[in-house]
C-alpha cells in the first residue's frame, strides 16, 4: 500500500471567501520518503493544495476526522476504509 504523509494548508494560501480548505485544511500528500524526513517541506496534495507536510500526523488517522480533505481522502483510497469502519461499527 502508498504511504501518504499529512499536510496542512498554508493559512496564506487559504481563500478570503470561507469556503474551501480553510474547514479541511488537512491533506494527503504522496510520500516517497518517510513523513519525518518530509517534515517542514511545502509540498503539493493529491487534490493540488498546496501544503505544508507535518511528519508527525497520520494520513489514515487524520484524513478519517472531519477535517481531512474529502478529495484527499478519495484519492488516497482512505474513503473506501472509512466507509467500511462505519459500516462495521
Ligand atoms: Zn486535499
Amino acid at each position: 500500500m502508498e504511504s501518504y504523509a499529512v499536510g496542512f494548508a498554508r493559512p496564506d494560501r487559504w481563500s478570503h471567501t470561507g469556503q474551501g480548505s480553510a474547514r479541511t485544511p488537512w491533506h494527503a500528500v504522496s510520500a516517497l520518503r518517510p513523513a519525518g524526513e518530509l517534515d517542514g517541506e511545502v509540498e503539493l496534495a493529491l487534490c493540488g493544495a498546496i501544503v505544508q507536510i507535518w511528519g508527525c500526523q497520520q494520513w489514515d488517522r487524520i484524513g478519517a476526522g472531519r477535517t481531512g480533505c474529502p478529495e484527499c481522502r478519495r484519492l488516497s483510497g482512505l474513503a473506501w476504509e472509512v466507509a467500511t469502519l462505519s459500516r462495521a461499527g
